[in-house]
């Protein structure tokens, strides 16, 4: 496993190549191929690309990310290539263009080497949703890597790929980041282009890097993030270097405690391990101070009422007309939808869909959407608030850490809950950051969120570079 830091100065040594790289990521898929992490691999494609950029490097035009090798979640356009989504109604579906994300990507000089596997439409939270079967741990192979994410956070983790891009709803990027003890970064909404991914929930839906150190990620962020005029969200605020934001001390940073995170669903060890982090950024001079977000019991279900119904409308699209799967021999137009729609969509997926139109419902509406819409907003103004006194805030990323394959899919309330502290910070709008913070008695990682202002993720940043730089 090597960080992209370690790539350059390998790189400029001499010492390897683009090429020489490439090939030895495409030999840890190779030999982990029964973690199960990735759903295509562009072996050709990566080497010819990587000749390309060694070329650059001889002739002295290459771009910021040359030499990293980097795997998409499967959710992402590119070109060429199939996009998948983990599910069997877009299993045949091949991207015409390229996400801006990754076209950024390829436009700086990174290899792209594959697709990884997720769990359905980026619903779930163990990668046990995915139609061509679960990822397994690394490490441990009963236990899931965390979801939908799962795939990217295992590449990362495995040595298969030096960064990720993944996609976080409601925590897909930073749960599975903390299961497997990589870093993920969920960024403001509006700060990554959405063009090219398949929508989930439009409003809450935001692609992040996956990587060893919070450097990487903030290398990723510089060359993906800023406006589109293809995504008429993405924000046409400034993008800062953020890589020039670390190597800082946290002196006088103010750290806000929420206390409704720290509570009985939290596993013991975890809680500790997060304390011992604060106590450290406190022994160098960061100023803690115990915060309240008073609405956070509502946000699991106000998150699931709206995904859900941004989800519904979503997903009305794939009819087996216009994408993907379509069912043989339907003898009406109905059936045709009917039976495409009920073999191509899995359990998970049709659960939220049936979910999200009733709360959408016009009997229902008000009860249920406009409320949440409601709630939501409220959610919003406990971290504004909280923002009016601290810089940023400290939480566990999940109550637990990895869980046993099967532990929890016969009971998707229990599977919701592994997203109670990180479903919070996409109903907010809010970035956020889980980096790994120490293990377990049985050695399973544990993760440590830091959430921050929206468009400040040079802050969040930094507060996770000092932590993983300061032991
Ligand atoms: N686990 C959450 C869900 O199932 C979040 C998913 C995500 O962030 N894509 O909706």
């Amino acid at each position: 496993m090597k960080s992209f830091d370690a790539i350059k100065s390998e790189l400029a040594s001499g010492a390897s190549t683009c090429e020489s790289l490439t090939r030895e990521y495409l030999e840890a898929i190779d030999r982990a191929k029964h973690l199960n992490a990735f759903l295509s691999v562009f072996a050709e494609e990566a080497h010819g690309q990587a000749r390309a950029v060694d070329r650059k490097i001889r002739e002295g035009t290459a771009g910021p990310l040359a030499g990293m090798v980097v795997s998409i979640k499967d959710v992402m356009c590119v070109k060429g290539h199939r996009v998948t989504c983990g599910s069997k109604i877009l299993e045949e579906f091949v991207a015409p263009y390229d996400a801006t994300a990754v076209a950024r990507l390829r436009k700086a000089d990174a290899v792209i080497i594959g697709k990884t596997n997720m769990d359905e439409f980026a619903m779930g939270s163990s990668t046990e949703n995915s139609a061509f079967g679960r990822v397994k741990l690394p490490g441990d192979e009963s236990r899931v890597p965390g979801g939908s994410s799962g795939g990217s956070a295992v590449a990362v983790k495995a040595g298969m790929s030096t960064v990720s891009l993944g996609t976080d709803t409601g925590g897909s990027v930073r749960q599975p980041a903390s299961f497997t003890g990589v870093v993920g970064l969920k960024p403001t909404y509006g700060r990554v282009s959405r063009y090219g991914l398949v929508a989930f929930a439009s409003s809450f839906d935001q692609i992040g890097p996956l990587s060893l150190t919070a450097r990487d990620s903030a290398a990723v962020l510089n060359v993906i993030a800023g406006h589109d005029d293809r995504d008429s969200t993405s924000a046409t605020v400034p993008v800062p270097d953020f890589t020039a934001g670390l190597n800082k001390d946290v002196k006088g940073l103010r750290i806000g405690v929420p206390k409704e995170y720290f509570d009985d669903a939290l596993q013991e060890e975890i809680r500790g391990a997060v304390q011992k982090k604060i106590d450290l950024l406190r022994n160098h001079g960061a100023v803690i101070s115990e915060v309240t977000l008073p609405h956070t019991a509502y946000t699991i279900a106000t998150y699931y009422i709206l995904a859900t119904a941004e989800a519904s409308s979503n997903l009305a699209r794939y009819d087996g007309a216009r994408y993907g799967y379509r069912v043989k021999g339907a003898k009406s137009l109905t059936e045709m939808y009917t039976r495409s729609r009920s073999e191509g969509f899995g359990g998970e997926v049709k659960r939220r869909i049936m979910l999200g139109t009733y709360v959408l419902s016009a009997g229902y509406y008000d009860a249920y959407y406009r409320k949440g819409q409601k709630v939501r907003r409220l959610i919003k103004e406990d971290f504004d608030n909280a923002f009016l006194r601290v810089d940023c805030l400290i939480t566990p990323t999940s109550p637990s850490t990895a869980f046993k394959a099967g532990e929890k899919m016969d009971d998707p309330l229990q599977m919701y809950l592994s997203d109670v502290y990180t479903t919070s910070a996409n109903l907010a709008g809010i970035p956020g950051i889980s980096i790994p913070c120490g293990t377990d008695r049985q050695g399973l990682p544990i993760g440590l969120q830091i959430l921050g202002k929206q468009f400040d993720e040079e802050t969040i940043l930094r507060a996770a570079d000092f932590l993983e730089t300061s032991g």
